[in-house]
């Protein structure tokens, strides 16, 4: 499958990835495009002018209405953009509404509705266990049986690029709490899912469900502040070393651009009760990479999450929980078995134990004011042709307290 438009090796935004985004030129309002090689295709325009079935979709800033259409709806639009940036014959009436990525300011992609993260990367939790809890088992009790996750802050989901202030908070001192912009601020490389078709409440959605209601896959960066999280995390969970900043990629990968990632995740033992269980492999060939100050420093492997999408779809909603269009719901840092696959800084620097040292010489246990922090990531794509998610960006502006 070629597609006329000129496309770079290795751009990740080949016409077999298609990603979703929200886009404005200067002085225009923000509408739905979808990037392809360097450039975004104007799908507001193209509705105008006739050329794309639309219900008031895309001359929208946010992918909440196309999203809640459904999967029927996608599937059509997929279609038709293939048939238009193929079809050497439709190159005159689509040409027109490519936009040079350079142009164009990039927004949040979606309104986020509800917003949860899990904790689904097995080498993830056992890192960070050694760390909190030294000594004790490394996995709790439930963490085989159930994806643990809690909660986020909705309204503190960020686009790529947003700058992160740093977030001030109390943490253990020697005699007694401390308060003060936060010593340990870390980044959490994570890939999540959105929402399109809601729920009923009362409904669970079954792993099988997962097609008909999700959209499609974001990056996520779940900033967080180690040194709070760890004094306030007990019994409730994590609240404000979380809840400053969560950003997340411009782009939403559709699913059905994902279907030859696909992989059968690692094998779960003890078995999960049948609720969890799944009849197909949502394992998915995914590398991240994380970049620091320009220096990549990791490259986490989502293969080998041990929960996966539709499992931690079913598990949030099999108390009758009901699914919102936006809904985001992140996987939990990525972290493999391998020294530069760790997904967060607490784990590459053993949380200051073994501070990374930069190819220009700085060394980092955690963040610091000034520092860019950039995650990447691909997909195994049809034919060895790479998707893209594109990147999410931040950089680390300093306390105000
Ligand atoms: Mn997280």
């Amino acid at each position: 499958m070629e597609t006329w438009v000129p496309v770079p090796d290795g751009s990740g935004f080949g016409v077999q990835n298609l990603p979703y985004g929200v886009f404005s030129r200067r002085g225009e309002l923000p509408r739905v495009g979808v990037a392809i090689g360097e450039r975004v295709l104007d799908l507001a325009e193209l509705s105008t002018a006739g050329l794309l079935a639309d219900r008031r979709w895309f001359a929208s800033g946010a992918l909440n209405s196309f999203m809640s259409a459904g999967r029927a709806v996608w599937q059509a639009t997929r279609d038709r953009l293939t048939v238009l940036l193929t079809g050497a014959a439709y190159r005159d009436q689509v040409e027109p509404h490519l936009v040079s990525l350079g142009e164009v300011e990039l927004h949040l992609p979606f309104a986020v509705a509800d917003y949860v993260d899990f904790y689904s990367s097995r080498d993830h939790a056992t890192n960070v266990s050694r760390i909190f809890r030294p000594g004790a088992e490394p996995l709790p009790p439930n963490w085989l049986h159930l994806p643990i996750g809690y909660h986020g802050r909705s309204g503190t989901v960020v686009p790529s690029g947003t700058p992160i202030v740093r977030p001030c908070g109390q943490r253990r001192g020697d005699d007694g709490p401390v308060f003060g912009p936060t010593a340990k601020l870390d980044v959490e490389a994570e890939v999540g899912f959105v929402v399109g078709v809601p729920s009923a409440l009362g409904r669970p959605v079954s792993t099988a469900g997962f097609r008909d209601h999700v959209f499609g896959f974001v990056l996520v960066n779940d900033w967080s502040a180690r040194d709070v999280q760890a004094w306030e995390y007990q019994p409730l969970g994590p609240f404000l070393g979380k809840s400053f900043a969560t950003s997340v990629s411009p782009w939403v990968v559709p699913v059905a651009a994902l279907e030859s990632a696909r992989t059968a995740p690692p094998a779960q033992v003890p078995e999960p009760l049948p609720y969890l269980r799944c009849d197909e492999p949502w394992g998915l060939e995914i590398t991240l990479q994380i970049e620091l100050n320009g220096h990549v420093v990791s490259r986490p492997p989502f293969a080998g999450m041990y929960w996966t999408a539709p499992q931690q779809l079913a598990h949030a909603t099999v108390n009758g929980a009901a699914l919102r269009t936006g809904d985001l719901m992140a996987s939990g840092t990525v972290s493999g078995p391998g020294r530069h696959e760790r997904g967060s800084l607490i784990e590459l620097g053993s949380d200051g134990q073994e501070p990374l040292v930069l190819p220009d010489g700085e060394r980092r246990a955690y963040l610091e004011d000034g520092d860019t922090v950039r995650i990447q990531a691909t997909a195994a794509g049809p034919d060895g042709v790479p998707i893209g998610f594109g990147d999410v960006t931040g950089t680390v502006l300093p306390a105000l307290c």
